[in-house]
């Protein structure tokens, strides 16, 4: 068995598979899905202890609320401080995935984050703000990062994304316009591809060429996939 090479500031990160410490991402796709859960909720409860152990108000040691009502609440331990009667909770971050199509669901729009290596591709995604309602953030996000707007956001399903603490949440939406305009910001390409194409394309990998897109697994890909099955 190897050392944890994160040492005592192992945070959830990782994960001891068959004998070897592997990144949690890496098994998103070989472990089934109620064990990828489990662990997701380990990495998501060592993220909130890692991220809550002082007062956001006043500095002081956060404690353990065992009277909030809900495991894992943490409150400061200053008797003084106003954020005391507050609980803290483990909070997510919440993002939308938009399986964005048009011609009545013949092309899918795919977009290439400028943070990706090589011909990766993926949905539109983005946090959601504070004030939006979901749909509100995938026509935002969509608008912001391809120029198109969209119609009837309709919700897909969700998924935990513990890198480090989202929630990620699966839309379609039908586009009303056909003009791209990535912003060169977080997008850099984006293209309307055809279930065809699609079919033909590898998963994301440093030796593929060609179209690549995310792995099985991913809610991103099982958008695609029911796209690409006629499902939407
Ligand atoms: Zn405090």
């Amino acid at each position: 068995m190897k050392e944890n090479p994160r040492g005592p500031r192992f945070n959830g990160d990782q994960v001891l598979w068959k004998g070897d410490w592997v990144p949690l991402r890496s098994l998103l796709t070989s472990l089934p899905p109620e064990e990828f859960a489990r662990l997701a909720r380990a990495r998501g409860l060592a993220f909130f202890e890692a991220t809550h152990a002082f007062c956001g108000r006043c500095g002081a040691p956060m404690e353990p609320a065992p009277d909030a009502g809900t495991p894992h609440a943490r409150r400061c331990s200053a008797p003084a401080c106003e954020g005391r009667a507050a609980f803290s909770y483990p909070a997510f971050s919440v993002a939308v995935l938009a399986a964005v199509t048009r011609r009545g669901g013949e092309e899918l729009l795919l977009a290439h984050n400028t943070a990706w290596p090589g011909p990766r591709m993926s949905l539109v995604a983005g946090f959601l703000q504070p004030g939006e309602s979901l749909e509100d953030c995938v026509r935002r996000e969509v608008l912001e990062e391809t120029g198109l707007r969209v119609a009837r956001p309709s919700f897909r399903g969700s998924q935990a994304w513990p890198f480090p603490c989202s929630l990620m949440c699966g839309f379609s939406a039908e586009s009303e316009d056909g003009e791209l305009r990535p912003d060169g910001v977080e997008i850099d390409r984006a293209e309307w591809v055809t279930r065809e194409r699609f079919r033909a394309a590898a998963e994301w990998s440093p030796s593929a060429e060609g179209l690549q897109v995310p792995p099985r697994g991913s809610l991103s890909r099982q958008l695609m996939d029911a796209w690409a099955a006629g499902l939407q």
